[in-house]
């Protein structure tokens, strides 16, 4: 049936054989073979074909190519054939690397995937959103991404936005009505809620009518929220790198070429030289290296409960300079309690045996505050009839908090909805910071309700202090309402003050009893105010010890809080955020212009009371004055400052699903601490990554210094293009993944992030490599030097070794580069790294003394001392870059 819109609640159950209590189980399964997962097709991700033949069109390898067709050409058909076998050796080597970095990423991606609230069997249960079918009664609210397509079957003011598929996005208010007309577009089709469209507002029911592709979503197959496997800054950089390099290398090869045929040479020698250049100067394993590094370092940071959902991020963490956090439920526990309520005339602490009353008149105001704080509560706790006394309980801490300030005194939110049901509501939402319930007496209520009349309807609103205090015009004492006088206003302010003061989390209660002509657009007004709650959440443990990390590591922790300022600041202090926190109120930003704030962002180190939108603006301030920003944020609306700051942070546990779409990284335990280990990881990932390009642009330099100054020396070419090939793939694939790998720097946390506006490598790096480079070179061309007999050509002794000393002085460089914060022998550290070492060492032996690879790879099998020279010579460039090891730990941190 298309027109799901236009049929009746009752015909729609008969339709798709549901019912209210949704499906069986067993039928849920049946329909699942039937229907499929309810998945959208990944368009977006590059299917294996295309990332292998995104291998062979790099600039780099379609010079080699070219090389080996020339080859070719010439009749040198083994170098051909070998030039093609290793551009298909890499090639399968880059395929295999990103391909496993894809699927990693989307298997990341999966541990995202939305849960959401499904009856099944008359029973509420969640599962992956992926095991919806047709005909399951799916149950959402804001903050959640609509699943399937439903049409909806109840809808508490429920708001959706619609921008994914109409581009509509102002929020569409829905209704559950059958709508008459046919062939509606889908902006006006009121009663149904898309895959894909985000929940903005209330609440709602619906009945999934279609599921993965065959939703509208589908249909346009427009994956929403795809993540992308974007290349990182750094790793953009190298692609250019590489394509200079591979110019220099054409360049370089063609002056050669020239040269030798001016000088009379033959040209096929000349072409074979020419080609042995331009294969040295291509790095050709840096793109496949750097892909693999960064896809173990999201391993590790998952490992330390940061899953990272957008590959940058894992290099950009590095240079975080500014953490913007929440503050309930990252930098606390988010285990709330009541611990104090404050009534007009008196205020009572609840102790753990309970509140503590003096007399009766307290008890009935008491009483009446925490009914209001039960009923306007979306929080479920029930008692567990198996197990008497242990409780279940469902829902936001702080309004669990207050189902447990409750049932202290025995008032129960089931017991209260026998006769005063909830009729109607207003959700809460963070930019007004309070939310309303209304309900109407059906029956006998309590004694502290008894004047609420039957029949009546009453309003009750909680919220931050302010903001009820706003809406409220009369105070309740002593069982009446009396004019919110200034004193009254006054004894609540302070009362608001002492609290926050200590940390303490208020919220303000107030009510109306309705008029019949009021309006249900506007019922909260001209309220009566009850009192203020008051619960600690303490702190988390270890976060104190992660912001005195994060201070060390030159990265400022901000506090951003839609809570009381005192509160907040209170808070921030306990955790040593500064000694006296400099706190900014969401009022005072919104009359700031952008300079103000700008300037005024430098030294805030907690805002409060703020709004989504001031969000925003913080970040954006943030960053105008040079500061890499990572934030935090879980609701609804906090989609925008995520996606605006460089690292856009959600919870895992606590956090929406459209939190979750927007971040770039999700924290699997919400907690500040994670946030800090992240960075830490990226620290680590970006030094390893600059110690392995260091590493094989000097052996690359190395290999060029040999191959253009041999023939001064009467040698013709010093490197055949297939030696160098394999050189290539041991230094730069084996021992620059070991060295991808190394662990953390002594000392990471606690210098300043990197610039990220300063090149991943410096002038000064240059220069080292190109030192490092030159003197691996000159090593290795003194061995051909001593080698080389001019009487006798053919003897090709000084070529392999040139080939074993450039190979062993690379072992030697890598082990010398290895993390100072360990011994470069250690074998333990970094196991990994022992595997490359050994096997780089082995397969350098074996080549040479194999007899299929030694003819084939044109070697000479070398005496056992003269492989032992070669060895030794390798080493002298262990010795120099340890000798200057200070100097060069020093840059290779920085
Ligand atoms: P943070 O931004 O650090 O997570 P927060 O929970 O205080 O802190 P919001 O969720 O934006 O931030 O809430 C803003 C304010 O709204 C709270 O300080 C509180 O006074 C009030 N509030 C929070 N939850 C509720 C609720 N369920 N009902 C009514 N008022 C609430």
């Amino acid at each position: 049936m298309e027109s799901w819109y236009t049929s009746t609640i009752d015909a729609l159950l008969g339709e798709l054989n549901s019912s209210a209590k949704g499906l069986s189980e067993e039928e849920a399964r049946l329909r699942m073979q039937k229907y499929g997962a309810n998945k959208l097709a990944d368009k977006k991700r590059r299917s294996p074909f295309k990332i292998l033949l995104q291998q062979f069109t790099e600039v780099m390898v379609l010079i080699l190519i070219a090389a080996a067709v020339l080859s070719a050409f010439l009749g040198k058909t083994t170098e051909a054939i070998a030039i093609l076998a290793i551009v298909l050796l890499f090639g399968f080597l880059g395929f295999f690397q990103e391909y496993r970095a894809e699927n990693a990423m989307a298997a990341l991606n999966q541990m995202v995937v939305p849960t959401v609230r499904v009856r099944r069997n008359g029973v509420v249960r969640e599962l992956p959103a992926n095991e919806l079918v047709p005909g399951d009664i799916v149950e959402f609210e804001a903050g959640n991404v609509i699943p399937a397509d439903l049409r909806l079957l109840e809808s508490f003011n429920l708001k959706i936005q619609e921008a994914a598929l109409t581009g509509e996005s102002e929020p569409i208010e829905k209704i559950t009505e059958p709508l008459t007309k046919e062939d509606l577009p889908l902006g006006d089709r009121l009663n149904m809620a898309y895959m894909g469209t985000i929940v903005t507002y209330g609440r709602g029911t619906g009945i999934t009518v279609a599921t993965g592709m065959a939703t509208e979503l589908g249909k346009i197959a427009n994956l929403i929220g795809a993540v992308g496997t974007s290349k990182t800054p750094l790793q953009e950089k190298l692609g250019k790198l590489g394509k200079l390099l591979a110019l220099v290398g054409i360049i370089a090869a063609a002056i050669i070429f020239a040269a030798g045929i001016m000088q009379g040479k033959a040209w096929t020698d000349m072409f074979l030289t020419a080609v042995s250049v331009a294969v040295a100067v291509i790095p050709e394993g840096l793109p496949a290296v750097v892909t693999i590094t960064l896809a173990i370092g999201s391993q590790r940071m998952l490992k330390r409960n940061a899953l990272i959902r957008k590959l940058p991020a894992v290099e950009t963490l590095g240079s975080v300079t500014v953490i913007c956090s929440d503050k309930t439920g990252t930098l606390t526990q988010n285990k709330m309690t009541v611990t104090v309520v404050d009534l007009p005339e008196h205020t009572v602490e609840f102790k753990e045996t309970g509140p503590e009353i003096d007399n009766a008149q307290t008890a009935s105001t008491l009483d009446f505050i925490l009914a209001a704080s039960v009923l306007c509560n979306d929080a479920t706790l029930e008692l567990d009839a198996d197990n008497a006394g242990s409780e279940k309980i469902l829902g936001d801490p702080t309004e669990t908090a207050l189902l447990v300030a409750g049932a202290q005194r025995n008032i129960y939110k089931q017991d209260l909805y026998q006769t005063f049901p909830r009729i109607n509501e207003i959700p809460f939402d963070s930019d007004r910071k309070r939310m309303s319930t209304i309900h109407q007496a059906t029956g006998n209520l309590p004694d502290y309700l008894r004047f609420v009349q039957n029949t009546s309807q009453v309003v009750f609103t909680k919220g931050a202090p302010d903001s009820v205090f706003s809406v409220s015009d009369s105070v309740w004492v002593n069982n009446t309402r009396v004019p919110m006088t200034e004193e009254w206003k006054e004894r609540i302010k302070q009362a608001n003050i002492r609290l926050a003061q200590q940390g303490i989390r208020v919220l303000g209660f107030a009510f109306r009893i309705l008029n019949e002509d009021d309006n249900d657009a506007d019922l909260e007004k001209e309220l009566t105010f009850i009192g203020l709650t008051g619960m600690i959440d303490p702190p988390r443990l270890e976060v104190k010890a992660a912001v005195a990390k994060c201070k060390a590591a030159g990265i400022r922790p901000v506090m951003i809080t839609g809570d009381h300022p005192l509160t907040a600041a209170a808070i921030a202090a306990a955790l040593e955020f500064d000694s006296q926190p400099e706190t900014v109120s969401g009022t005072m930003l919104q009359k700031m212009d952008e300079n103000s704030l700008q300037s005024l962002s430098a030294k805030t180190a907690v805002y409060a009371r703020v709004s989504p939108e001031d969000k925003l603006r913080i970040v954006d301030a943030l960053q105008k004055t040079g500061n890499v920003v990572a934030m935090t944020g879980d609701g609804v609306n906090d989609s925008p400052a995520l996606k605006q700051a460089d690292i856009g942070v959600a919870m895992g546990i606590t956090g929406t699903d459209v939190a979750k779409e927007a971040a770039d990284m999700v924290l699997l335990d919400d907690n500040f601490s994670t946030i800090v280990a992240a960075v830490e990881e990226g620290r680590v990932i970006f030094t390893n990554l600059r110690r392995f390009i260091k590493f094989s642009l000097a052996g690359n330099i190395g290999k060029v210094f040999v191959m253009l100054l041999a023939p001064f020396f009467g040698m013709t070419i010093a490197l055949q293009p297939l030696q160098l090939l394999w050189l290539n793939l041991l230094t730069d694939g084996l021992l620059g993944l070991g060295l991808g790998t190394e662990p953390a720097e002594e000392g990471i946390m606690q210098r300043p992030p990197r610039d990220p506006k300063k090149e991943a490598l410096s002038k000064k790096d240059f220069l080292q490599l190109g030192t490092v480079g030159i003197i691996i070179g000159a090593i290795a061309l003194s061995m051909a030097i001593i080698y080389y007999d001019p009487q006798n050509p053919n003897d090709l002794t000084w070529q392999t070794m040139i080939f074993a000393t450039i190979g062993f002085a690379q072992v030697f460089q890598a082990t010398a580069m290895r993390s100072f914060a360990h011994s470069p022998f250690s074998l333990f550290t970094n196991p990994l790294m022992t595997i490359v070492v050994a096997s780089t060492v082995l397969l350098q032996i074996a080549v040479i003394y194999l007899p299929f690879t030694k003819s084939f790879f044109g070697l000479v099998p070398l005496p056992a001392k003269d492989l032992l020279i070669s060895l030794a010579a390798g080493s002298i460039i262990f010795i120099i870059i340890t000798l200057d090891r200070r100097r060069y730990r020093h840059s290779t941190q920085n």
